[in-house]
């Protein structure tokens, strides 16, 4: 029998964070993977590929279409080796999940590779590959499990033509057309690669938007551009059907007026969202059942009914991002140390990582409408900053929203180049609670893209932006 003060099932962000954090305070830690790589969905089907395949494919797509206009010619066209991108993805995924074994020994965290699951509260089993058994006695526990692709019941996933992101990160041909289910982030990241390598994508989308949960005006302007790209759009489209046909696929949709419509293509990416997983992991063995959406029910310390089990990341309710996930590791962690931790869920940031960028953070209009809140806003276009014409990125814009009364930063809604890093900002002063015209006043390095948040400050709290 081992024994460990925490055990944390699942090596995501949330898990393996969450161990660290547990080291750093002394707890002797054990973390079990039931996959032979650290680091979860988000770095080995996640996060990390997707952003290497968006980041050659924008390489790739500048080469073709802004390289003249900067008075780079080249001798040939360019073309995409496509094994290449794949190959160089899976070194970027397997160097970072390398440093994850690193973190692990360095913080002497103890890690079972096998399938974790409770014998009761304080027994887990691991089950390993080769069908032994190792026992683990613990104090307490950290459902870090994650989630998977969700599915419809009229779209099978069948791993060949029928396929969910993991597939779409690894595919064994560049195709020439590829029609993706789901608006989201996944199939606007996924769907800008594909379209920047010269597939044909078609995004068919439930809604009348796409990124619906984000601000509408981030969404209108996100489409425009991607429409700009080459991606065809089908919003308030109802899929009904897809079927393999061994070298294409054949999806059927109903339109507005209940027309039924037709698109064929090489593959179909369902990207409708994804669901907890909590399979096999014993959870009956300890009285804890899943909600109707999947998800592991805690309490405001992130604590399950069993006072000694706890659960972060996707597996729990709330945004399905790494950030959070690690959040809430270290939360959990502290908390069980016996400190009082905290976590602002209201600034956890959102980014879309498409060209623009897009990022938000706080309240959408909608929100604050809904809610009854009095407040004004103020918009800054990018293509009037000096920075963004010397980069030929002149879409876009950052739009902040601040209380009428009081004037502090309610939400701030960014569309541009490099908007994801530039959304830490937003994330800080709201953090302070700073008013707009806090921001306002303070110096924004010139040229830059921040000016632009510091412009949709002034405009949102005294309607006098300066460049425009
Ligand atoms: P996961 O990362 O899912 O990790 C859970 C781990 O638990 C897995 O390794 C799993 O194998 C293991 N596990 C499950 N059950 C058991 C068991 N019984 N025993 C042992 N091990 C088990 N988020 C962002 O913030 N930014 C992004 O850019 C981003 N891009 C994404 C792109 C894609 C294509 C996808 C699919 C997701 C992306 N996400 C992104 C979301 C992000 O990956 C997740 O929110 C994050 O990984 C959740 O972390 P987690 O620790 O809760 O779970
Ligand atoms: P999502 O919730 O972002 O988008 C799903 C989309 O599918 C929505 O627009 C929804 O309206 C649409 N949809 C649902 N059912 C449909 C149907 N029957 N027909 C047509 N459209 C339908 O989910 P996702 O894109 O699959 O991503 C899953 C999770 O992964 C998200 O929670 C996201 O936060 C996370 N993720 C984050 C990032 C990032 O942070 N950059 C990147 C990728 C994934």
């Amino acid at each position: 029998m081992n024994k460990h003060d925490i055990v944390i099932i699942g090596s995501g962000p949330g898990g393996y964070v969450a161990a660290i954090r547990c080291a750093q305070l002394g707890f002797n830690t054990a973390l079990i993977e039931r996959y032979k790589t650290l680091g979860g969905t988000c770095l080995n089907v996640g996060c990390i590929p997707s952003k290497a395949l968006l980041d050659s494919s924008e390489h790739y797509h500048n080469a073709v279409s802004t390289f003249k206009e900067h008075g780079i010619e080249l001798e040939k066209a360019p073309t995409v080796n496509f094994k290449q991108m794949i190959d160089r993805k899976a070194k970027v995924v397997e160097t970072t999940c390398g440093g994850i074994d690193f973190l692990m020994k360095k913080n002497k965290v103890t890690v079972y590779q096998g399938y974790g699951s409770f014998k009761d509260k304080n027994t887990i089993i691991v089950k390993k590959e080769d069908k032994t058994e190792e026992i683990l006695e613990t104090k307490y526990t950290i459902i870090a499990t994650g989630s998977k692709p969700s599915s419809l019941p009229s779209l099978p996933i069948d791993k060949k033509r029928i396929i969910t992101s993991t597939e779409a990160l690894a595919l064994p041909e560049l195709p020439k057309s590829m029609v993706i289910i789901g608006g989201g982030v996944i199939g606007l990241e996924l769907g800008s690669v594909y379209q920047r390598l010269g597939t044909q994508v078609s995004v068919v989308e439930y809604m009348d938007k796409i990124i619906p949960t984000m601000d509408d005006d981030l969404g209108k302007e996100l489409q425009r551009n991607l429409k700009k790209l080459g991606v065809k759009f089908y919003l308030s489209h109802k899929v009904t059907g897809a079927k393999n046909k061994g070298k294409s696929v054949t999806v059927t949709a109903l339109d507005k007026k209940e027309q039924e419509i037709t698109i064929e293509a090489d593959y179909c990416l369902v990207a409708v969202g994804r669901k907890p997983f909590t399979e096999n992991l014993g959870l009956e063995n300890i009285g804890i059942q899943p909600n109707q959406r999947g998800q592991i029910e805690v309490n405001e310390h992130l604590q399950t009914s069993i006072p000694n089990i706890y659960a972060i990341g996707d597996v729990i309710r709330g945004a399905m991002l790494a950030h959070k996930a690690e959040e809430e590791g270290v939360f959990v962690a502290e908390t069980i140390a016996g400190q009082k931790p905290h976590i602002n869920y209201n600034l956890i940031p959102g980014v879309v990582y498409t060209w623009p960028e897009v990022a938000a953070v706080g309240q959408t209009e909608a929100q604050l409408k809904a809610n009854g809140v009095k407040y004004k806003s103020g918009s800054f276009p990018m293509r009037a900053l000096g920075r963004s014409r010397a980069s030929m990125d002149i879409d876009g814009f950052v739009k902040v929203l601040a209380d009428e009364n009081t004037d502090e930063i309610l939400g701030v809604h960014i569309i541009g180049a490099r908007a994801a890093d530039m959304i830490a900002e937003a994330v800080v002063a709201m953090e302070y609670r700073a008013s707009a015209e806090d921001i306002s006043r303070m110096s924004h390095a010139h040229p830059t893209y921040t000016e632009a948040i510091k412009e949709a400050c002034l405009a949102a709290t005294e309607n006098r932006a300066m460049h425009i």
